[in-house]
């Protein structure tokens, strides 16, 4: 992150401060490293993310690590480590920091990037579900977001998943020759990402592929529909998409993902879903959750070109003569002290370029000190001049 990017970021974290805090979230921040089990256990041993794109070292004492790829498998082990389960459920909790996955980096696609997220654990009901898509919505729209598009699904509980992941395969095998070769090598692996192909044999065979939202259970498509009319009651708009796929394993029941339509290839913004297995995954006790996660880079990115941006100062502090530069120094620190953004001349310019220099970093009064400590007070945006005390210069301009 360069200092021109970084009032947009504090943007984005005001916005999960103002719009998750609101909503009663809390936020936490885990470890940048994790144990490389965490995740192998809990976002899948099938995974791009757990087959290639994690950074795992050994820790010199035979222990592997892994800096961490996503956010909700470190909070649910933090949420059972700090016996968070006996607070009042759910525990809502948000983050915001750096995540690492070795990618071949593009455009909206980094080995660091950031993200921010909310998990709510400890709730199976469909308002928690909708609670975090308002809010990602939010999100999304303060930072200024255009072009979204939310996609929508259910996975069902993991058996409904298992007996259709049996279909699906016997769907492929019947259709192999069709396939792309590395959808064709992953058949028994992970099936579902047959869905993401983008070669036209695989396309054309996914689009009479069975698909998982007709083989809910009854509970798990009363859920479903309740989550819809949540959102619709809130004029949360969306797409049905029953080829919604996320690189995670840990998913059941809601998924969901915003585009935005301005990135191009990499156009998911943010998604997440209900996680009702992970917890129990990791060695607690049954506990459903839902979350999300947002790349902060990519919301940025939809969000369009940041507007230029200026800081302007209250007081340059200029000197006349090097002897001055003790009171200088003295003074642009009184200044801070007073509430005032104040700078002092750093670099030992003439008093020609240190006036430039004022002019350059949008001062809005230049005090230049002189011998024996007398000031000349320049209103940088008339010109006008007058000489004042040392001791009244602050009074003088705030
Ligand atoms: P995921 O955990 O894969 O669902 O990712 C959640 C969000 O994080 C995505 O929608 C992206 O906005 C962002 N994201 C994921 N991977 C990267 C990456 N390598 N570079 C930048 N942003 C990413």
């Amino acid at each position: 992150m360069l200092p021109e990017d970084a009032a947009r970021r504090e943007l984005v974290e005001r916005a999960g401060r103002t719009i998750l805090g609101g909503a009663g979230y809390r936020r936490i921040e885990t470890p940048a490293f994790e144990a490389t089990e965490l995740f192998v256990r809990t976002v899948g041993e099938a995974t791009d993310i757990v087959r290639k794109e994690m950074y795992t070292f050994d820790d010199g004492g035979g222990r592997s690590l892994t800096l961490r790829p996503e956010g909700t498998a470190p909070v649910c082990r933090a949420y059972l480590e700090h016996g968070m389960h006996k607070l009042p459920q759910p525990v809502k909790l948000w983050y915001l920091g750096s995540f690492f996955r070795a990618e071949a980096p593009q455009r909206g696609r980094y080995r660091q990037f950031w993200q921010i997220g909310a998990e709510a654990i400890g709730s199976g009901t469909p308002e928690t579900d909708a609670e975090l898509i308002v809010l990602l919505a939010e999100l999304l729209e303060e930072v200024g977001a255009h072009q979204l598009k939310l996609r929508l699904s259910s996975l069902g509980s993991p058996q409904t998943r298992a007996e259709y992941r049996e279909e699906l395969k016997s769907y492929l095998r019947a259709n192999e020759e069709r396939l792309s070769g590395d959808v064709r090598e992953r058949i028994e692996l992970n099936p579902l990402r047959a869905f993401d192909a983008s070669d036209p044999g695989t396309r054309e065979v996914m689009r009479e592929a069975p698909v998982l939202l007709d083989r809910l259970d009854e509970s798990d498509a009363g859920h479903f529909t309740r989550v819809r009319e949540l959102l619709d009651d809130v004029g949360i708009s969306y797409e049905i998409d029953p080829t919604l796929v996320r690189g995670l394993d840990y998913y059941n029941r809601t998924l969901f993902e915003f585009e935005s339509g301005s990135l191009g290839a990499q156009s998911g913004v943010g998604g997440g879903g209900r996680y009702d297995g992970l917890i129990e995954q990791i060695g607690g006790s049954p506990t459903p959750a839902v979350g999300f996660a947002a790349g902060v880079e990519r919301m940025l990115m939809a969000a369009g070109e940041p507007e230029a941006e200026t800081q302007p100062i209250d007081l340059f502090v200029a000197v006349a003569i090097q002897e001055a530069s003790r009171e200088a120094w003295k003074l642009s620190r009184e200044a801070r002290r007073a509430g005032l953004r104040a700078q002092s001349e750093l670099a030992g310019r003439s008093l020609k370029s240190q006036l430039r220099h004022a002019d350059r970093v949008g001062a809005r009064y230049t005090a230049i000190i002189g011998d024996e400590g007398e000031v000349t007070l320049r209103n940088m945006s008339t010109g006008e001049q007058r000489d004042v005390a040392l001791s009244e210069v602050i009074g003088a301009i705030t």
